[in-house]
């Protein structure tokens, strides 16, 4: 009988034996989870294009409660994210970004009912023809801000005060933004145009991010990336997670 048959997000595959793929799902009721895929390679392949990376599908998956690695019944393609990657080289990019990065943050076995719906609607959005950058920023920032991560923007995160509008800076030791009477400041610094872009990805949706990135886009690059690397390595045990998110952000 089966266990489960839930909506879930492709974030990687592997090959296993001769014909199987071990793929890492992103389920919509259980979280994170892997399963063996018989007959996924080959001649045949069984799923054909519905465990390609940040594919949504409804599985049917089977095993014991509990157990770390299940088995893929029957793989549904609702929805392909083949399209979206096809649009340019940057947005190909951003979606092989996503996947990695969605499974990074996602620790296996927890509900992440939230990330589950923003890396959906970050590659709704790409396909909608929003800007990769500025897509892939916003994910991370998202990432950031549902795991509690993400810098608070209008208190100093050491003295509570409220900080004034224009130019950021960050200190390491208080994990935040500070205030001039709390600095100095280790940096980096944001200018008030990449303060602005980050405030605005908060209530903004996806599929606004239209049109051209900016120098500030690049500057907040740098910024979330070093957050989510300090992040990752403190946080999680797996060193390929590690070893993967150098690769991504060299
Ligand atoms: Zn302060």
């Amino acid at each position: 009988m089966a266990l489960l048959t839930t909506e879930a997000l492709v974030l990687r595959g592997y090959k296993l034996g001769e014909t199987s793929k071990l793929v890492v799902l992103l389920t919509r009721e259980r979280g994170k989870l892997r399963a063996v895929a018989r007959g996924a390679r080959g001649a045949r392949p069984r799923y054909q294009s519905a465990l390609e990376p940040l594919s949504e599908v409804r599985v049917t998956l089977y095993g014991r409660q509990g157990s770390e690695l299940l088995r893929l019944g029957n793989a549904e393609l609702l929805h392909s994210a083949f399209r979206a990657g096809t649009k340019s080289l940057d947005a190909a990019l951003l979606l092989s970004g996503c996947a990695e990065l969605v499974d990074a943050f996602c620790p296996e076995g927890e509900v992440e009912e939230k990330v589950y719906r923003l890396a959906l609607a970050v590659v709704r959005a790409a396909e909608a023809g929003a800007t990769p950058e500025l897509l892939s920023r916003y994910l991370e920032a998202w990432l950031l801000r549902l795991t509690g991560l993400h810098p608070q923007l209008d208190v100093c995160a050491s003295c509570g005060a409220v900080l004034p509008s224009g130019r950021l800076q960050y200190h390491r030791p208080a994990h935040g933004f500070v205030c001039e009477g709390c600095g100095p400041a280790t940096g980096p610094e944001l200018s008030p145009a990449a303060r602005a872009l980050l405030v605005g990805f908060i209530r903004r949706t996806p599929e606004s991010l239209m049109g051209s990135a900016g120098p500030e886009c690049r500057e907040l690059e740098s910024f979330l990336r070093e957050r989510i690397t300090f992040h990752l390595e403190r946080d999680l045990r797996s060193p390929r997670v590690i070893r993967d998110m150098r690769r991504a952000a060299s």
